[in-house]
């Protein structure tokens, strides 16, 4: 149960001026340069973050660099690392509320999905990834007899994690977890626009044991501190969430420097597919409505593009209004609220921007699409619906990351299915219906790396989480997100 009391008392306290996280210390920056943070709540100024140099993120590496080759942590007996991550998550969770209210001061999303989506999700991911540390085994390779080819794993060295806005604890977690413990160390950036409850994870891993230097924490601008860690000569691999643009300066950096490997989770442009047989058409609308405007629709697989059967239509977004119109978008510390705010200005006047070019392309703006509680100082925007959208039209091929759905009909299967796949984005999609052989058929037809049946949403930790085509490469979540942070080393030996 949220308590609106205690969040009250949170909400109220001055957050103290951040450092970096370098070396097992919280230190100053090398220019003295600060970055001012703003509350997305009410526009106000909330506390200051460093701007990071390059000379603060290679001090980063270097240490981080120095951690690994020492063998501090990766050679920790297993058992060992192993409780130190199960503490972490124990801190983690005796923390959850603070940790969850300070990354609401600073990304703006509503708090019952951020104790759920951020702090719960971190710890649970930190928790299944160190009971990995005890069991995961080489290999024995099936060769001739007069050979034993022994497949050890083996942590790479220095991983560089990039991180969004969105969800900065929840996907921190999907990159410490696994790139911890295998045995590498860490040097992380958050997004400038969420640095503070990372910071304060960071803080955790210390106090619950992981070694000075195994985690270090680099907050800044992506064009300062991701330019450095991307060029950086002794990054072995960068493990990123972000938009496509990122990506791609990502790729070229790496390919210009070391040809560190680059795993990227990018963005998307998701269809939700809705055929008329779906059993409960009110259930799909709710769950449809909070699939793309939860989070003020600051989720990547968000559901953005709804294709609907043409003979059920109008029904299905009359049900989809009705269930956005009853959601509560306002103050997101507030425990009544179902999605918060926008993360940052110029995020809403690009959100805003979507709207207007939709309608000017022959979009109909069915509901919403403007900018409310314009009193707070906060940034509010209405969810828009938008109906008559044409498969060439922006707001179905670019993607807003606001609450901005673009809708489309269709006649039958293979219309659906050619629109959904109509997309640079491979992320994730949804289809609702009750015919079961369908449901599998459009499963396997759709480019995509997850597909929701008769849901939308809900990620749990056991599942790989990744994307294909410009979604990017390589998965999170699950025993597969351990490869991006094994080498595999074979001993070839004559018998
Ligand atoms: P962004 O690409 O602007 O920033 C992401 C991170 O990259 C930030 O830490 C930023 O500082 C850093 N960065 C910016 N420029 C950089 C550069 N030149 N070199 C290195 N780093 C740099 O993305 P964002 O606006 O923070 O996040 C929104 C995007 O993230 C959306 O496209 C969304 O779909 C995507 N996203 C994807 C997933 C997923 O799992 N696929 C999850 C969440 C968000």
């Amino acid at each position: 149960m949220l308590d609106q009391a205690k969040i009250d008392v949170l909400r109220s306290k001055k957050v103290a001026a951040a450092g970096l996280l370098i070396d097992g210390k919280v230190v100053p920056g090398s220019s003295g340069e600060t970055l001012d943070i703003i509350s997305p709540i009410d526009g106000s100024s909330l506390t200051t973050i460093i701007a990071g140099t390059k000379d603060d993120t290679n001090n980063a590496v270097n240490a981080a660099k120095a951690a690994f080759n020492d063998g501090r942590w990766r050679t920790m007996p297993p058992a060992a690392r192993k409780k130190i991550m199960h503490k972490w998550a124990d801190l983690i969770d005796a923390e959850a509320l603070e940790l969850a209210v300070l990354g609401v001061r600073d990304n703006g999303t509503e708090i019952s999905m951020a104790l759920r989506a951020e702090c719960g999700s971190a710890a649970s991911t930190i928790r299944y990834y160190a009971e990995t540390i005890d069991k995961l085994y080489g290999e024995i390779a099936p060769t001739a007899t007069e050979f034993l080819g022994l497949i050890h794993k083996e942590p790479i060295g220095v991983v560089a994690a990039i991180i969004p806005w969105n969800f900065p604890l929840m996907i921190g977690a999907w990159k410490l977890g696994p790139a911890l413990a295998v045995g590498n160390s860490v040097v992380l950036k958050p997004s400038e626009m969420a640095s503070l409850s990372l910071l304060r994870m960071g803080e955790l891993a210390l106090e619950a044991g992981l070694p000075e230097g195994v985690l270090n924490i680099v907050t800044g601008k992506g064009c300062v501190v991701g330019e450095a860690l991307s060029n950086s000569m002794n990054v072995d691999v960068i493990v990123f969430t972000g938009s496509g643009a990122t990506g791609r300066r990502l790729l070229e950096a790496s390919a210009r420097s070391n040809m560190k490997r680059c795993y990227l989770e990018l963005g998307g442009k998701s269809a939700n597919i809705v055929f008329a047989d779906t059993k409960d058409l009110p259930t799909a609308a709710k769950v449809s409505a909070a699939g793309i405007f939860r989070n003020s629709g600051q989720v990547c697989v968000a559901g953005s593009r709804l294709l609907v059967e043409e003979s059920v239509h109008d029904e299905f977004v009359a049900q989809l209004t009705e269930a956005t119109m009853s959601m509560n978008i306002g103050d997101p510390l507030n425990v009544n609220t179902t999605s918060g705010a926008i993360n940052n200005e110029l995020q809403l006047t690009q959100n805003l921007k979507f709207v207007e070019i939709a309608q000017a392309e022959g979009g109909t703006l069915h509901y919403g699409g403007k900018q409310i509680l314009k009193e707070t100082g906060g940034y509010y925007m209405e969810p828009a619906i938008i109906t008559n959208v044409a498969k060439h039209h922006e707001v179905a091929n670019k993607e807003v990351f606001g609450p901005v759905l673009a809708v489309t009909q269709f006649k039958d299967e293979a219309e659906a299915i050619d629109l959904a796949n109509n997309t640079d984005f491979g992320l994730a999609g949804g289809l609702w219906t009750s015919d079961l052989s369908r449901a599998h058929k459009m499963v396997r037809a759709m480019r995509t790396g997850v597909v929701h049946v008769n849901t939308y949403g809900g990620p749990d930790v056991t599942v790989p989480m990744g994307g294909v085509k410009q979604s990017g490469n390589g998965y999170d979540k699950s025993l597969h997100a351990l490869d991006k942070y094994i080498d595999l080393k074979t001993a070839w030996i004559k018998l």
